[in-house]
């Protein structure tokens, strides 16, 4: 049996909240990731990391649903490399080169999720991504190709890359040259705290709901504030109260409420101040028009 059906996707996302997924696979290897594309035929998919930047509608999905384990959750060390699977967990990789005294991986010190997501989102700090660290990237075609990719190839930008929705991230190597393990500790540990003291990490939630939108505003949760959306809540949905970009689930949030809420602050936005925010989460099950009131590709 290589599929599950009807499969709840809200305990497999950060946040919590969803419906099902018609069909879900577990590839563990290459091949099995080649089989069930192959299974697939052609038909749509989505592949779910660790889901902790992607909110799935109430109602669910209508795709079928990949997420990669076994094999694709691993981590070799190099001289002056890490070689990661896309199931691998950020965190893993990140402590690995805080032990181990590995420069360059401070940008990425307390960002839940796994490499796969983080490879599709560009994942990191305002200005480096992961894809800045990336020497190649293996990726899987629906046809079951492997394509091995470099950034140049791939064009990172602000969370985002130029690389297919279909093509399923399986892995990359990553620079990590050696440095100094004191300096390296110290910056992962600033970077931790400063994370903790000004971002939620103590209830469900997917990071920065929104991008940001560039000047006169340098940050969302400023726009998100000054259009008086810092703690509005709907339902278990609340826009938090530490930091206005994100919004939190405090029990029995719906995907509705979420929305509701991403609604009403791109309104807000564009009406009071002009400004078009735009998701940085991703949206899974939501219809046509429920994207385009929250600016997501519809
Ligand atoms: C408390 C908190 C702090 C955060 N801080 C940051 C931060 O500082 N910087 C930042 O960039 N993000 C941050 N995030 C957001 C999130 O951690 C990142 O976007 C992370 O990369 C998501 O990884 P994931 O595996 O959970 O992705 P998912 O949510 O599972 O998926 C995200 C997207 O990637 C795609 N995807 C997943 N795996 C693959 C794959 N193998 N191949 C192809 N596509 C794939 C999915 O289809 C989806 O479109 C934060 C989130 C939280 C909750």
């Amino acid at each position: 049996m290589r599929w599950e059906a009807e499969v709840p996707l809200a305990p497999l996302t950060r946040l919590r909240v969803g419906g099902l997924a018609p069909r879900l696979g577990r590839p563990d290897s290459p091949a099995s990731l080649r089989g069930l594309l192959a299974d697939l035929a052609g038909g749509s998919f989505l592949v779910l990391g660790g889901g902790a930047n992607t909110l799935v509608s109430d109602a669910g999905v209508s795709e079928a649903v990949l997420v990669l384990e076994g094999e694709f959750d691993r981590l070799n060390v190099a001289e002056t490399e890490l070689e990661a699977g896309a199931a691998t967990q950020i965190p893993a990789l990140v402590n690995e080169a805080r032990r181990g005294a590995r420069s360059g991986y401070t940008f990425l010190e307390a960002v839940p999720g796994t490499i796969g997501g983080a490879l599709r989102m560009n994942a990191g700090s305002t200005d480096t991504g992961i894809w800045d660290r990336a020497l190649w990237v293996d990726a899987m075609t629906p046809a079951g190709e492997t394509v091995r990719l470099t950034a140049d190839e791939a064009k990172p930008r602000y969370r985002g890359v130029e690389v297919s929705e279909e093509w399923v991230f399986m892995g990359g190597a990553f620079s990590a040259p050696p440095g100094d393990k004191e300096a390296i500790r110290e910056a992962h540990l600033e970077r931790r705290r400063l994370k903790v003291a000004t971002q939620v990490y103590d209830l469900p939630s997917c990071g920065s709901t929104w991008k940001n939108p560039g000047p006169p505003f340098g940050s969302a949760w400023e726009v998100v504030d000054r259009v008086g959306m810092r703690g509005v809540r709907r339902g278990d949905a609340v826009v938090t109260e530490k930091h206005a970009n994100f919004i939190a689930n405090m029990g029995e949030a719906r995907a509705e409420d979420i929305l509701g809420l991403m609604i009403e602050t791109r309104r807000r936005s564009l009406d009071e101040l002009g400004v078009d925010l735009e998701p940085e989460i991703r949206l899974w099950g939501f219809t046509r028009d429920e994207l385009r009131a929250v600016g997501a590709p519809a």
